[in-house]
């Protein structure tokens, strides 16, 4: 398998064709996965905003002070209504935002982005990630396309890549029923291939102004193995949430 940068692409502005972009770079080939930064679909699809376009109710002021306090740096409440109207829950209010967005992702101010964003103040995530993807992957002769952003993990430090949209692709390998080399059956395996695609993008793709947002990965094969559907998990199978919900930051 190797991965490698679309070269020469521009700064990206909202209506952009990425897959228009993108094909004109490099010649894919049907088995390629298409690894975008969200940042650059959020560009195209016209999701950068300023603050003022969120003018805070007073839920957002209470975070912003509660955050500000703990932080002993003043946080602005427009940026958390921003994150509110991007979120159908907020899971943990302090010593930051955490929250699932619409579309199922949970992660620190819904993923809202203030890095690489010349036009506005703030970065949405698209709106529906895998929706992008697919559309993105009818305009390319790839058969498979991700949308990745760079995120927290829980339990360590750093970000990585993630899979935050899929398209002509399952984001999972499941590995339950198979066996072992000796012959125990897996129980509980489920492989995020989305996810670890997503990271090797990202490290490829870069954080500052390196300008390579989509990554292409060539000579990935799925194998012999079933597919699996699951990728966020339901709010009712989530212990991890459910415990981080109870909990109080003092
Ligand atoms: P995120 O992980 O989706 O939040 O995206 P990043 O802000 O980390 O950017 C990922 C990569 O895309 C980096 O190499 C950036 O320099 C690059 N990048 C971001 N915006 C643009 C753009 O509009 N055009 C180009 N060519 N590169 C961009
Ligand atoms: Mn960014
Ligand atoms: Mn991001
Ligand atoms: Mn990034």
């Amino acid at each position: 398998m190797e991965l490698f940068a679309v070269p020469e692409l521009p700064e990206i502005r909202e209506g952009d064709d990425l897959a228009a972009l993108v094909r004109d770079r490099v010649d894919l080939r049907p088995d390629d996965v298409v690894c975008v930064a969200s940042t650059v679909v959020s560009k195209a699809e016209g999701r950068a905003f300023d603050l003022d376009d969120f003018p805070a109710g007073p839920r957002a002021r209470e975070i912003a002070d509660r955050l500000s306090e703990i932080s002993g740096d003043e946080k602005d409440p427009r940026f958390a209504q921003a994150v509110l109207e991007e979120s159908t829950e907020v899971i943990m209010e302090a010593p930051f935002l955490l929250t699932e967005s619409r579309f199922g992702h949970v992660g620190v101010n819904a993923g809202i982005d203030r890095s690489n964003v010349p036009e506005g103040d703030l970065l949405l995530l698209p709106e529906r990630p895998s929706d992008s993807a697919e559309r993105i992957r009818e305009g390319l002769p790839a058969d498979r396309v991700l949308v990745t952003d760079t995120c927290g993990r829980p339990f360590r430090h750093g970000q990585r890549g993630v899979a935050v949209g899929w398209a002509g692709m399952a984001p999972a390998r499941d590995w339950r029923g198979e066996s072992d080399r000796d012959g125990r059956e897996l129980g509980v395996t489920v492989e995020n291939v989305a996810d670890e695609l997503a990271a090797a993008a990202n490290l490829v793709a870069g954080e500052g102004d390196d300008g390579t947002p989509v990554v292409v990965v060539r000579g990935f094969e799925w194998g012999d193995h079933a597919e699996s559907d699951a990728h966020f998990r339901d709010v009712d199978g989530d212990l991890i949430r459910q415990a981080v919900r109870g909990w109080e930051f003092d």
